[in-house]
């Protein structure tokens, strides 16, 4: 478990192994978001490709 919340990264995405468990925040340093569209629209067109299961 990680538990050093980065307060510049919220993250309701708990079940991620890089998630900080004690607060609704991510614990990594920095993250990378990118898309699995060709031409996203919306935030559901973008992903963490930081998750870990
Ligand atoms: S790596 Fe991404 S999905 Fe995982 S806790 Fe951090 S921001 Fe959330």
């Amino acid at each position: 478990m990680n538990s050093k919340a980065n307060s510049s990264i919220r993250c309701h995405v708990s079940v991620c192994k890089n998630h900080c468990k004690s607060q609704d925040y991510c614990a990594l340093d920095s993250i990378t978001v990118g898309t699995h569209e060709t031409n996203p629209t919306m935030d559901q067109c973008t992903d963490c490709q930081s998750f870990v299961k």
